[in-house]
């Protein structure tokens, strides 16, 4: 095996440790700055309460694994888990709304929950205050992490099997040579490595500078206090009161007031979200001295009580036994904030050998870590990553200043309700298209991804709505699914459907890759044939060696070395320029290079049965389809500018992406809306778009597949072309072409044709939850809601299953997919 040195030891380092160690691998060494017994980061002094259930399908898989671990890690026959349970509990009604919903979250991911009466919460917890509870999530599976003694454990066990710890010793640098790292420098030496896996925590920033690698996470404070002990609870008998077992109640959370509960024997651990965010800079706190004990480590700051006052009187509200006690002690404890909430973790996109797993809460720690060591040891891990993968943020969102503003937002809105659609407050307008003045005159309503500002409907087209068919009408939808929605997308969709409309598609990640090994670099890395003509386009798919798709993508020869790759996210691109590196430098005469275009250039979808009527009265180049066919691309003028034309379309109709260099951006929209005045033009959102691809049968990535799905099961057979010599998952996928699909992604109609789902709901199909919900949307040209959703094989077209929304039972139909226009007559007109 190969040599790895693991920084830092906490419950992080000591876990990833333990699953190579598992694994086989033998020589692992892991240097922590701290002693071990007490390494001094956020581990020493977490009170481990661990609620499985998160709007993350892979966040979620991690907490239960962390459950299981540590029930199973055990020393005289005590585990490191205390499964008491989880309550949280609602005391406006708001919130037991948002519970209903996390309910559906605990369904879809397989964890066993429970919504609860206030009586029953009363039941389970007979401190609660009665006058304050309304009602409840219980998680039977819930319950406490012994983080410190957990570390110790596998501590322990990983040195057993071989592993070696190196105590109070820093790291303090990274020694690297050939674009690979080769080991760590210690004030006692180098320690020699093939892969470095930082685990240091909060310290992350500072390890990712030894490299020059932005790690986005900010260490905030955060207040924890103990109670003195609450007189009437003394003497309670506590089962497995070892070890600090010491817990019998569930573990609480009160959202409403940013707070959560657990008990320490007869004291009460309170923790609070609630106070203005604390940014600290861990190379401030300094590297931990060799003096380290419960009330002294870089991670413990002194208790600011005035930050508590409004959590201790919120406390003595709902558990009036409280007012019985007062803080014993308190600390401001530190750890790690993401712009997104996310953790860290995966592979360094400047550095060979160079991986990062932090910003990891206990109650993902074994699982982030198994993630780890399945990609050390197999290239992939078996859960999805893309919501916790290292290089999954923009160059924008790792400025300082952004990691900064946003982890702090995060910090505030930990326990907030909201919507899925929400798009940050701030900081706005950091990317925007050169569409944007006219988009604003147009009274566009913008939501934001990824930096970009994306118009979701024009309110420009609201006067339209009066003209709108009935069959086109749009449903009334309840007050969750009408934020951030407008009837205006119906009329957008109709105009796509029926006359012609202007999308901004700038937003979408657009790289070149260019030389003499361009065509080596994606036959190898696609599931096409890239081996054609300039001017074809292919779709297509990025897979791992075990046939998960790691992305979809549009290929386009533009010339016999240039591409133009149509991707999804950051990760492709670090992926593709990776693969790229590796390959020139491997075999410099396959020279190839990628290069990001999106920010210089920008895009307009022009589509619908009108559009070659506009862009006829815009371009002498022949857009018929014998002049562009289907699924090809050339360079054209339109409204004299140069440009490229993708002949696709993500909406199932006729019409043209028009690329051009950004500058010119301003005038291809006025010219393309004068010109297409009289045929009835309109700019449409995104909200139309997302309605118009999923009745299209179009998947997006990310939601509708990702790296847990194969080609069969997600319906994209057809972008696999397995006479193709080889490719990355080829022999996976000739494996799994024998298999049969165990699950499919399928497309749902709503049966009562108004009740619009999200997404990530449960789905019931005799009465057991077997699937979800990944996208959704109102589908206006068939006239009800409609869904894409994972399902087991057996449910097959025609079959009737309900969708839980909000508690409430939805019934749906298995239907043909794609809905809308399985001939392409209106794509190929
Ligand atoms: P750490 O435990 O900080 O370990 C990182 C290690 O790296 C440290 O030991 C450090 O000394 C070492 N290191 C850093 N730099 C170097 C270097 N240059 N050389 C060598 N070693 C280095 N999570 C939950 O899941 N549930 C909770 O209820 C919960 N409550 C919390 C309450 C508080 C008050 C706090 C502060 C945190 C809480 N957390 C909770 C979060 C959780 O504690 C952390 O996310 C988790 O412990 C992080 O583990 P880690 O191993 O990544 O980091």
């Amino acid at each position: 095996s190969q040599r790895v040195v693991i920084i830092g030891a906490g419950i992080v380092g000591a876990n990833v440790a333990d699953e190579l160690a598992q694994r086989g691998w033998k020589d692992i060494t892991v240097v922590e700055q701290g002693p071990l017994h007490m390494p001094g980061g956020s581990t020493s002094h977490a009170p481990g309460l661990v609620f499985q259930t998160n709007p993350s399908k892979t966040m979620t898989s991690f907490a239960k694994y962390t459950v299981e671990k540590f029930l199973s890690l055990k020393k005289d026959g005590q585990s490191c888990f205390n499964q008491v349970g989880g309550l949280e509990v609602a005391t406006i009604p708001e919130r037991m709304e948002e519970l209903k919903r996390k309910h559906g979250y605990a369904s879809s991911w397989g964890v066993d929950a429970r919504l609860i009466s206030a009586e029953e919460c009363l039941q389970r917890y007979p401190l609660l205050n009665p006058e304050s509870v309304i009602g409840g999530l219980y998680i039977p599976s819930d319950g406490l992490a012994l983080a410190a003694r957990a570390t110790q454990l596998l501590i322990e066990r990983t040195s057993a099997a071989g592993a070696k710890y190196i105590p109070s010793t820093p790291v303090t640098g990274i020694e690297r040579s050939g674009g690979r790292v080769t080991g760590v420098t210690t004030p006692s030496g180098s320690i020699p490595a093939d892969i470095i896996v930082s685990c240091a925590g909060f310290w992350g920033v500072e390890i990712g500078a030894m490299v020059g690698l932005e790690v986005p996470l900010l260490p905030l404070a955060h207040q924890y206090a103990k109670t003195t002990a609450v007189p009437s609870l003394k003497g309670r008998e506590i089962n497995n009161n070892i070890n600090g077992m010491n817990a019998t109640l569930p573990i609480l959370r009160h959202q409403d007031q940013d707070l959560y509960y657990r008990e320490h024997g007869d004291q009460y651990g309170i923790g609070y979200y609630g106070h203005r965010p604390m940014p600290v800079r861990a190379a401030d706190l300094g590297v931990t001295g060799k003096h380290v004990d419960e009330k002294n480590m870089p991670s413990r700051l002194n208790f600011t009580p005035k930050d508590f006052e409004t959590a201790w009187n919120e406390s003595q509200k709902l558990l009036p036994i409280l007012k019985e006690t007062h803080i014993a002690d308190g600390f401001n404890g530190v750890f790690s904030f993401t712009p997104d909430g996310g953790p860290l973790v995966g592979r360094a996109p400047n550095l060979e050998g160079f991986y990062v797993a932090e910003a990891v809460w206990v109650t993902h720690s074994a699982g982030v870590a198994r993630a780890v060591a399945e990609l050390l040891t197999t290239g992939r891990s078996e859960t999805d990553l893309a919501d916790c993968e290292l290089s999954r943020f923009e160059e924008i969102q790792l400025s300082k200043e952004y990691v900064s503003e946003t982890s702090q937002q995060n910090f505030v809105e930990i326990y907030d309700i909201i919507h899925p659609l929400a798009p940050k407050i701030s900081p706005r307008n950091l990317r925007i298209s050169p569409f944007n003045t006219r988009q604003r005159e147009l009274g566009a309503y913008f939501l934001e991804v990824g930096g970009w500002e994306r118009p979701f409907w024009y309110e420009a087209n609201k006067d339209l709505l009066q003209y709108l068919p009935s069959s086109w009408q749009p449903v009334e939808r309840d007050a969750w699914t009408s934020q951030h929605y407008s009837p205006i997308s119906a009329v957008e969709a109709w105009k796509t459907r029926k006359a012609v409309a202007a999308y901004d598609m700038t937003a979408f990640h657009r790289f070149e890759v260019s030389g003499p090994g361009a065509q080596d670099l994606l036959q190898r890395l696609t599931t096409s044939d890239v081996a054609k003509d300039s001017g074809n386009i292919m779709y297509s798919l990025l897979l791992d060696e075990q046939g998960g798709i790691k992305s979809d993508v549009f290929v386009s020869r533009i010339a016999s070395d240039l591409y133009q790759i149509g991707a999804n996210t950051a990760v492709d691109f670090h992926y593709l320029s990776r693969e790229a590196l590796l390959q020139r430098t491997q075999s410099p005469s396959q020279y190839v290079q990628v290069r990001d275009i999106t920010g210089g250039t920008c895009c307009l979808g022009l589509w619908g049965p009108r559009a070659r009527d506009v862009m006829d009265s815009l371009s002498t180049d022949d857009f018929s389809n014998k002049g562009l066919p289907y699924f090809h691309v050339k360079r054209v003028t339109v409204a004299g500018i140069p440009a490229l034309a993708f002949r696709k379309s993500y909406v199932g109709e006729l019409g043209w992406e028009i690329q051009i260099s950004a500058e010119y951006g301003q005038r291809l929209w006025d010219a393309v809306m004068q010109a297409g005045k009289l045929h009835g033009i309109v700019a449409a959102g995104r909200a139309a778009l997302n309605s118009l691809r999923i009745e299209k049968g179009y998947r997006t990535y990310g939601s509708d597949m990702t790296t847990e799905h194969n080609p069969f099961e997600a319906g994209v057979v057809s972008a696999v072309d397995m006479t193709k010599k080889d490719f990355v998952g080829k022999a996976a996928l000739q494996r799994l072409s024998q298999q049969g699909p165990t699950k499919r992604l399928r497309c749902l109609t709503i049966d009562d044709g108004r009740s619009v789902v999200l997404g990530k709901e449960p789905i019931f199909f005799e009465d057991q939850a077997v699937g979800y919900v990944t996208t959704a949307a109102f589908g206006f040209t068939v006239s009800k809601p409609v869904a894409f959703a994972w399902l087991p094989s057996r449910v097959t077209e025609g079959q009737s299953v309900e969708v839980e929304y909000f508690g409430r039972r939805i019934r749906a139909t298995v239907s043909s997919d794609p809905l809308f226009d399985a001939s392409n007559s209106q794509l190929l007109a």
